[in-house]
Order: C-alpha cells, then sequence, then structure tokens
C-alpha cells in the first residue's frame, strides 16, 4: 500500500513535472492496424543517435535505446503537430499515450486506444519533449497501468 502510495505519488509529481516517461523491455504490439484517421505525412528525417546522460550516477543512467523496446509518456494537454492540434479519428485531443519506438517512430494511443503512427514525429521530437526515464517496465501493460491506462 505504501510502495503504490508513493508510486502514484511521484507520479502525479512527474505529471506535474511535464511528463513521466517509460521504457520497456519487452516488444510493444505495435504497429498493429493504422487507424482509418491517421493520414499519410512524409518520411521523418533521419534518426539522430541516442546520447544516454552522463550526469547521471550509473544506477539511474537510462539504458541505450538499443535496450528497450521504446519509450512512452503521457501527454494530458492538445498535442500539437505542425501548429495544428492533433485529434484522433475518435474526437479525442488529449490525454495521449505517446510512444517512441526503437526505429524511431512516434505512435499516439488516445484513451480508446486507438493507436496511429505520427509520421511528423521522430525520436527527435520526442526527446525534446519528454523528461528522465524514470521507470522501466518488462511488460506494455505494466507501462500502461503506471501511466492510469
Ligand atoms: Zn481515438
Amino acid at each position: 500500500m505504501f510502495r503504490r502510495n508513493r508510486a502514484d505519488r511521484e507520479f502525479r509529481e512527474a505529471q506535474r513535472a511535464g511528463q513521466a516517461v517509460l521504457a520497456m523491455h519487452t516488444e510493444l504490439p505495435l504497429p498493429d492496424c493504422p487507424s482509418p484517421g491517421s493520414q499519410a505525412a512524409p518520411t521523418p528525417a533521419a534518426p539522430e543517435s541516442t546520447v544516454v546522460p552522463d550526469f547521471l550516477p550509473a544506477d539511474f543512467r537510462a539504458p541505450s535505446r538499443q535496450d528497450v523496446s521504446g519509450f512512452m509518456m503521457r501527454w494530458d494537454l492538445p498535442l500539437i503537430v505542425d501548429g495544428e492540434v492533433h485529434q484522433c479519428h475518435c474526437g479525442a485531443y488529449r490525454n495521449w499515450i505517446v510512444f517512441n519506438m526503437r526505429d524511431d517512430s512516434v505512435w499516439l494511443r488516445c484513451e480508446s486506444d486507438h493507436e496511429t503512427k505520427e509520421a511528423r514525429l521522430d525520436t527527435a521530437w520526442y526527446n525534446r519533449n519528454s523528461g528522465p526515464v524514470d521507470h522501466f517496465h518488462p511488460t506494455l501493460d505494466e507501462g500502461l497501468r503506471h501511466l492510469g491506462q
């Protein structure tokens, strides 16, 4: 109980700070089937190399991008892509889960579990907009539960 309360508090603090960032060691069931709302988009620019921050103690150092299937974070606010509020085909425009996969793709998942690849976003964008990795999860479901979905 205490651990969970503490985790919840830490999560809320992370949320207040901007985002909670997660990484997973397992393969995600992504991509599945693109939702009807997804539109063709230009191929993202060449991926940047991943730099592991060196100011953290070794115990807290994030594994390299090759060590995990991907990263995930909550994005509760409306998400602006190319100057427009991104909207799911179901009408959702906030409370996203944002995934950044090992192949540098970025996926958006709405509250109704619709997953779409957003080709206008990439790892560079994710890195600019995410905080430090604070949790690691063996499964996607665990990560989603941690994020409150
Ligand atoms: Zn949706």
